[in-house]
C-alpha cells in the first residue's frame, strides 16, 4: 500500500551506480530509512529532492526492512544556493541530532517543526550559537529529557545558579556538583524562555554574544552528559573554528 509523508532528509549515503539510501525525519511516521532507486540518473526527478538537507513531499513503499521511495516532490532544499562551512556543518549536526533523538515509524511532527524551523532561521544568517542552543533544549526537552530549573534541591530558589548537565538541575552554592556550570541570571531567564515558551516562539529572543556563547554551552553540555555520546558532526562543527585566525 502506497504512503505519502513530508520528510526533511537527514542522511543520505550512495548505493552502488545509481541508487541512494536515505534516513528521513516525516511527519507522520517519524523517523524512516528508505532506499531511492536510480536517485543519482541525472534526469531523475528524485535525484535533488531526496539530498541530505532536501524537504519533499514523499510516496513510500513499505518494503521488507525498509521503506522504498516512489516519488518525490521538493518543497524546499536549504542550503541550496550554499553556506558558509560552519553554517553547514551546524545543519549536519542538526539532522544527525534529530534522527538520534526522534521517534521512530510515529507521528513526529514537533520534531520536524523544530528542525525546519532552526534551519530556516540558519539559512538566514541568525546567531548561530542561538539557533544552536534552542534547537539542542527544546529536543531534549520534547524527547523525555526536560531540565528542572526551578530551585536548587535544599528548596533555595534564589540564588540557586548552577546548572549540573548530568542531572538536568540547578544547584545553589552549597549544594552544587562538581561538574555545573555558572548561569548568569541573563543566561538562566534565557533557557527558562527557551525551554517553557510555546512553539512559535521559541526562538525569538535576542541576547548579547558573551551570553548566548554561555547558553550555547550549558545546552550543548547538556545533551553530551545526558546521551552519553559523541557526535562526529558537532566536533568536526567545533574543529572549524580552531582554524580561524
Ligand atoms: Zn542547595
Amino acid at each position: 500500500m502506497g504512503l505519502t509523508a513530508k520528510g526533511l532528509i537527514v542522511r543520505e549515503h550512495n548505493i552502488g551506480e545509481a541508487d541512494r539510501f536515505v534516513t528521513v525525519l516525516t511527519d507522520t511516521m517519524g523517523v524512516i530509512r528508505a532506499s531511492v532507486r536510480g536517485a543519482r540518473r541525472v534526469n531523475s526527478r528524485a535525484n535533488a529532492s531526496t539530498r541530505l538537507l532536501s524537504y519533499a513531499t514523499l510516496s513510500l513503499v513499505r518494503g521488507r526492512d525498509k521503506f522504498i521511495v516512489d516519488s518525490a516532490v521538493p518543497e524546499r532544499v536549504f542550503f541550496a544556493t550554499g553556506g558558509s562551512v560552519e553554517q553547514i556543518a551546524l545543519a549536519q549536526y542538526f539532522c544527525e541530532l534529530f534522527a538520534a533523538l526522534a521517534p521512530r515509524e510515529e507521528e513526529a511532527t514537533p520534531y520536524l517543526r523544530l528542525l525546519l524551523n532552526a534551519l530556516h532561521l540558519l539559512e538566514k544568517g541568525e546567531q548561530r550559537d542561538r539557533i544552536k542552543a534552542v534547537a539542542e533544549l527544546r529536543l531534549l526537552a520534547m524527547a523525555g529529557y526536560m531540565p528542572d530549573l526551578h530551585a536548587c534541591r535544599c528548596g533555595k530558589g534564589e540564588g540557586a545558579r548552577w546548572f549540573d548537565p548530568l542531572q538536568g538541575v540547578l544547584g545553589c552554592d552549597a549544594c552544587r556538583a562538581a561538574a555545573s556550570v555558572p548561569l548568569t541570571p541573563t543566561v538562566y531567564d534565557a533557557m527558562r524562555f527557551v525551554l517553557q515558551s510555546p512553539d512559535s516562539k521559541c526562538f525569538a529572543f535576542r541576547l548579547p554574544d558573551d551570553a548566548c556563547i554561555a547558553l550555547a554551552d550549558a545546552a550543548e553540555r547538556f545533551v553530551t552528559a545526558q546521551l552519553s555520546r559523541r557526535f562526529q558532526t558537532l566536533e568536526f562543527y567545533h574543529s572549524l573554528s580552531e582554524f580561524q585566525f
